[in-house]
């Protein structure tokens, strides 16, 4: 297996450029999105903006995915296609971007609640979003990749009862969008591989209302919830440390122009 790599601190410099790219595309996406828009149109907006700025998608032909980003709709988990459907009061619209600037990918994603929901509904997305943080804080030189897991899935399945996805995991990122290592949802305190500092990785939990269970479309990307409940997914890029972990992307402004939009709804821990 491929070491994990480090990152110098010039190579951390670059890649924040491309991560805080992908965070603007979705603020720019938050300030926009409403009923009626379709995720293509969400599509070619990622496409322009990213490209206008020099970089290119990550996500485009990687693996042979054949679009600019991944829009994954209410019970669709992730990888999902962008279509002409138009988006409707009480979808929950998962947007995840890559962008591949100077040699270093950002990858982010950010789930968006598209009028009026439940509140278990909001609840959940509250408390995705406050797991992904959970995960962010663990880490830390010396800490291990199962440290990650057990406070995500702590905080997600133990707690709330959530179905924590197994199959589908963050990983490390970089010079390639994914690097080793794989980042899981769930784990054991103190088990996997040790974090170093300088390590990039993308954590991304995906977590579903109801039960775990994924199936996957005949069209080889898009996972659904099985039992065709809500899923919600957030990411972030994160650097290793030795003391307090570092953000590369930013939620702040996403959040921002996500509360300007009378079209969409979040409650924020
Ligand atoms: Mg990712």
């Amino acid at each position: 297996m491929a070491s994990i790599p480090i990152k110098s601190l010039i190579d951390l410099e670059e890649q924040k450029k491309s991560a805080l790219l992908v965070s603007n595309c979705l603020a720019e996406i938050a300030k926009i999105i409403k009923p009626g828009l379709t995720t293509f149109e969400i599509d070619k907006f990622a496409e322009n903006y990213i490209k206008d700025f020099g970089a290119k998608l990550s996500f485009k032909n990687y693996r042979g995915f054949p679009f600019n980003i991944c829009a994954s709709v209410n019970d669709v988990v992730i990888h999902g296609f962008p279509t002409k459907i138009p988006i409707k009061e009480g979808d929950l619209v998962d947007i995840d971007i890559g962008a591949f600037l100077n040699g270093f990918h950002g990858d982010q994603a950010y789930t968006f609640v598209v009028g009026t929901v439940e509140s278990e509904i909001l609840d959940l997305v509250s408390r995705v979003k406050h797991s992904l943080y959970k995960g962010i804080e663990q880490c830390i030189e010396g800490n291990t990749i199962g440290d990650i897991g057990a406070a995500i899935q702590f905080y997600t399945e133990t707690m709330y009862g959530y179905g924590v996805v197994t199959e589908l995991t963050g990983h490390g990122l970089g010079r390639d969008l994914h690097e080793d290592p794989s980042v899981p949802n769930r784990g054991k305190k103190g088990k996997g591989k040790i974090l170093l500092e300088n390590m990039v990785l993308a954590i991304e939990p995906m977590i579903n209302l109801g039960k775990k269970d994924i199936v996957l479309d005949r069209d080889g990307w898009t996972y659904r919830t099985k039992d065709k409940k809500p899923s919600v997914h957030f990411e972030h890029n994160v650097v290793v440390k030795k003391n307090k972990p570092v953000l590369l992307t930013d939620f702040k402004v996403i959040e921002d122009a996500e509360k300007k939009n009378s079209n969409l709804n979040s409650s924020y821990y």
